[in-house]
């Protein structure tokens, strides 16, 4: 079992491992991407150190590659689930599973969401982005998951608990995993509703739903919080001065706990949560 395991190499988690590190605790830190500024071409002209403007990406990979060159283990591969075991917890990715003592979640804010009409209008009215937070209310309800991957796959198996009508719909994309459950593979057109929806209009049909769950791309630790009981406030994960979330050993830094949206902010969560966490290792 690792000492920590850090979900985001952002500047927050990059950060918090390097200061692991100087205190001679190995961390594995695992991302799936550059985070917030992935996909984005912006200049960052506001971050100590650099007299000209240095592209958004360029400042995180040299985060990444600075990590790595100090022996740090860093993974890109894209979390799934997390949940406590004897002793620590096991965070798991669609093909491994890893243990660490603790967890810092320093896995920022992107959100996948999905563009259709009705989205943002029926979004928390029938409309769900977390399957173990809100799947309970639609036990034996005509469920609808929206997703095609690893991420689609494990809100399935909760939802399947929850209701023998369960339908998955790709939004067109292929799907070849063998499934119990009825598979829609048309591209989705929008989501109907009156005060709460109740359709999903595809190009060729029209189906009944009383709760839709969308499982695209991955979680966010919003989700993975939620599953363990994180208190989350506002779209922030909850913490306290020591960047602990109310769930012993899981700590959070950087965008995810709100504040200052910014690189100053997150590298600064980063050295502090990893003091907290040194604390925290030495006490046990
Ligand atoms: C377009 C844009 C421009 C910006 N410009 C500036 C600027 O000029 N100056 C400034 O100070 N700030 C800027 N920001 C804000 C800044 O990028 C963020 O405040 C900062 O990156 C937050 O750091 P973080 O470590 O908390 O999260 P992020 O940098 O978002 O990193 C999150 C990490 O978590 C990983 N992750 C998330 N979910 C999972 C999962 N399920 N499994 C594995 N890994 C996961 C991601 O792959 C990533 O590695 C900008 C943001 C945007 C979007």
């Amino acid at each position: 079992m690792k000492q920590v395991a850090i979900i985001g190499y952002g500047p927050a988690g990059i950060t918090a491992g390097i200061y692991l590190k100087r205190n001679n605790i190995d961390s594995i830190i695992i991302g799936k991407d550059l985070g917030a500024l992935d996909g984005y071409t912006d200049l960052v002209e506001n971050y100590y150190g650099f007299a000209e403007p240095i592209p958004g990406k360029d400042l995180i990979a040299n985060g990444v590659k600075q990590a790595k060159r100090l022996g740090i283990q860093v993974i890109t591969d894209s979390v799934i689930s997390l949940k406590e075991i004897e002793g620590g917890f096991q965070i798991g990715t669609a093909k491994h599973k890893y243990e660490a003592k603790t967890v810092l979640l320093a896995t920022g804010k992107t959100r996948t969401t999905i563009n259709k009409p009705g989205f943002i209008k029926y979004r928390g009215k029938g409309i769900s982005m977390c399957a173990t937070c809100d799947g309970y209310f639609y036990r034996r309800k005509k469920i609808a998951v929206v997703g095609c991957g690893a991420y689609m796959l494990h809100e399935l198996e909760y939802l399947n608990r929850m209701s023998p009508d369960v339908t998955i719909f790709t939004d067109g994309n292929p799907f070849h995993e063998e499934v119990s459950n009825k598979v829609v593979t048309e591209p989705i057109i929008s989501f109907t509703g009156t005060d709460k929806v109740t359709h999903i209009e595809t190009e060729h049909g029209k189906y009944d739903v009383d709760g839709i769950f969308i499982a695209l791309g991955i979680p966010s630790s919003i989700e993975f919080a939620s599953q363990l009981g994180v208190i989350v406030e506002k779209n922030n994960l909850l913490v306290n001065e020591n960047y602990e979330t109310n769930v012993p050993g899981l700590f959070a830094a950087g965008d995810i706990i709100g504040g200052k949206l910014q690189i100053a902010k997150a590298v600064y969560d980063g050295m502090m949560v990893a003091d907290s966490i040194y604390k925290y290792l030495n006490k046990k």
